[in-house]
């Protein structure tokens, strides 16, 4: 199916690997522009060098620690020289520090405030306006399916990610007029860096290895494994897409069915 992309400028946050790496690489195979970027150099720069053998495209690339209100204006500033304008943004981010109520310190919760909610609210503010000039956009968010059933031992994730999803779910509201969608995508248990250094620390928990707590966790998931980064990928592809038009404010979980509720 042509998803009625080809030729618009995407930009997709912390993607040098896992899920916004494979974002990126679905718009690649959409015929998009694509810009990615993280706090990595060496990283982008391999991630770049791939993405042009197998697309036949050259992604540009900005060191960017999401953290950085700095840093952030910097990419903008680089990817709309490039590209002109910013078409589809994708809000990814790293995962926030794992632990508890009473293991987070207020620098913990400061950083994952700046990491998850903020550099997103940031991003929106920089690029919404273009989108509103042109009376078109995308704005996809990565968040988890900690949104809808919290992830034990993940307080920093199931508290601040649902902010963005309220946040979201206004800003969808105010631009919905400039045919600029807002959606998100909640990633189930998907075969990525993060997934494994989650599996790590709750091996230090149990009498477990990673390995094992790997195997526990395809278990709870009726289709009974994890995801892989390009099946997270394809929906966040077709909520940048023209077929997409009339879904906004959404929050779709991508999770093998590992939620239990209903809605
Ligand atoms: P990953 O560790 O494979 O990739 C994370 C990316 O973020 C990397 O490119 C990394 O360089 C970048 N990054 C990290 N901190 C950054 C910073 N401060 N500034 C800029 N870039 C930064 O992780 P992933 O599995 O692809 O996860 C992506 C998002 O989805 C995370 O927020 C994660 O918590 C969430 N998520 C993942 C899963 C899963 O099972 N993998 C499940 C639910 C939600």
């Amino acid at each position: 199916m042509d998803l009625g992309i080809k030729g618009k400028n995407v930009l997709i946050t912390a993607s040098s690997k896992g899920i916004g790496r494979a974002s990126a690489e679905g718009f690649a195979a959409e015929g998009c522009n694509v810009a990615i970027c993280s706090r990595n150099k060496d990283e982008l720069l391999n991630t770049s060098e791939e993405i042009k053998k197998k697309y036949g495209i050259e992604p540009v690339w900005c060191i960017c620690d999401l953290n950085s209100s700095k840093d952030i204006e910097n990419t903008i500033e680089t990817v709309t020289k490039q590209f002109g304008s910013i078409d589809i943004l994708v809000n990814n981010c790293g995962g926030p520090e794992s632990g508890n109520f009473q293991q987070l310190s207020e620098k913990n919760w400061q950083e994952a405030f700046e990491q998850v909610l903020l550099s997103a609210v940031r991003f929106c503010n920089l690029v919404a306006p273009g989108m509103i000039l042109n009376e078109w956009g995308r704005i996809i968010n990565i968040t988890s399916v900690s949104v809808k059933q919290p992830i034990d031992n993940l307080m920093l994730s199931n508290s601040l990610r649902t902010g963005l999803i309220g946040f979201a779910k206004t800003l969808s509201n105010e631009v919905a007029k400039f045919n600029i969608t807002v959606n998100n995508v909640a990633p189930g248990y998907t075969l990525t860096n993060r997934i494994y250094d989650l599996a790590v620390n709750r091996a230090k928990l149990s009498d477990k290895s990673h390995e094992e707590v790997l195997v526990d966790m395809a278990k709870e998931i009726p289709i009974n494994r994890l995801a892989s980064p390009d099946e997270i990928a394809s929906v966040v592809v077709f909520l940048g897409s023209r077929q997409a038009s009339y879904v906004t404010g959404n929050t779709i979980q991508v999770d093998g069915g590992l939620v239990k509720g209903m809605y």
